[in-house]
């Protein structure tokens, strides 16, 4: 069993743009500042709480440029989806 979590970001298609990932219960997100390197987990209920607030399907593609680093203030915002468990 490994422990710690997994990255796990589709490959994007070669020339396309990558179709949306949708984020999905039981995922958790890991979301780092490109700036102070400041990096968090989002839970399933903290993506609950944004999934209020931006709508059941939203896709992390679209995350980085809704979200902003609590630590510094930057915008420039990494966010990979993980799987739980
Ligand atoms: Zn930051």
């Amino acid at each position: 069993m490994a422990d710690g979590p997994s990255f796990n970001a589709p490959p994007p298609a070669e020339g396309r743009t990558a179709p949306p990932v949708i984020v999905r219960a039981g995922e958790r997100l890991a979301v780092s500042c490109l700036f102070c390197r400041h990096f968090v987990w989002m839970a399933p209920p903290e993506i609950a709480e944004l999934a209020k607030r931006l709508g059941d399907d939203f896709a992390t593609p679209d995350l980085p440029r809704r979200l902003k680093c609590s630590k510094c203030g930057s915008r420039r915002v990494d966010v990979r989806r993980s799987h739980a468990g």
